[in-house]
């Protein structure tokens, strides 16, 4: 693996950020790098740390267990879920993160919501939609999302907070936004409907696809590429 200079990466994904943000008209605070660090050593996320990175966001809960135990010296990490979800990890899921991203059953927002300790705060959760159809399997369809978005508001250990998309890579930056706007528009429906939760999450964009998210109203940017370099090809790409 080639050497990554994470000061250096991680840098140049805040300016990449604030270029799109601004291009985009809006804030330098209305979005937030949330680094993907699935697949790389806890001493990349500790140098990222030193850099000034607190959200991290992993897919495979033993693997993130791990690092949080390597790391569990540092102070005010947020440790964001964003991988598939299985029944059988949902109590250590809940006890042991701040976000998740992945949300797409109400079976699993059932017990998320159960095994919350009641002594932390509820789960920041968002709904993962599947906005481009055939491609994905992960990701409630858009027709089915007001009806499982009304069963996870009333779940005691949860607080939804948003919506979530993987959509197909593309490289043509028009074809990347059409995704993204539905799930803006989704939001925005759900927040009119829902005025008194705090609906204020679209996590969405990639290493690859960053400035069509931002232009869209993503308020969480994903990357994993961009600041800790190729990952070695895995047998299943998670989707
Ligand atoms: C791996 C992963 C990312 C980061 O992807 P990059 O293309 O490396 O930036 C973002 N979101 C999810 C859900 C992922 O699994």
């Amino acid at each position: 693996m080639t050497e990554v200079d994470i000061s250096q990466t991680l840098a140049a994904s805040r300016s990449r950020l604030e270029r799109a943000l601004h291009s985009a008209g809006r804030p330098s605070s209305a979005a937030a790098l949330l680094a993907v660090s699935k697949t790389k050593p806890a001493s990349m996320m500790r140098e990222a740390y030193h850099h000034g990175q607190r959200d991290f966001g992993e897919n495979y809960l033993q693997e993130a267990l791990d690092k949080q135990e390597a790391l569990s010296d540092l102070d005010q990490l947020v440790w964001h879920f964003i991988g598939p979800l299985q029944s059988n990890k949902t109590r250590r899921i809940a006890e042991r993160f701040d976000w998740v991203h992945s949300l797409d059953r109400l079976k699993t927002a059932r017990r998320l919501s159960e095994h919350r300790p009641a002594d932390m705060p509820p789960l920041n959760v968002c709904i993962q939609v599947n906005v481009s159809d055939e491609s994905s399997k992960s990701g409630v369809p858009l027709s089915e999302l007001d009806a499982l978005v009304a069963d996870i508001m009333v779940l005691p250990g949860l607080r939804l907070r948003g919506l979530m998309a993987i959509p197909y890579p593309t490289d043509d930056i028009a074809k990347q936004r059409q995704p993204f706007a539905l799930l803006r528009q989704a939001l925005e429906s759900l927040a009119a409907r829902y005025p008194q939760a705090a609906l204020d999450t679209l996590s969405m964009g990639m290493s690859g696809d960053l400035e069509a998210a931002i232009s869209e109203g993503a308020t969480w940017v994903r990357l994993g590429t961009a600041i800790f370099g190729e990952r070695p090809k895995p047998s299943v790409e998670i989707a």
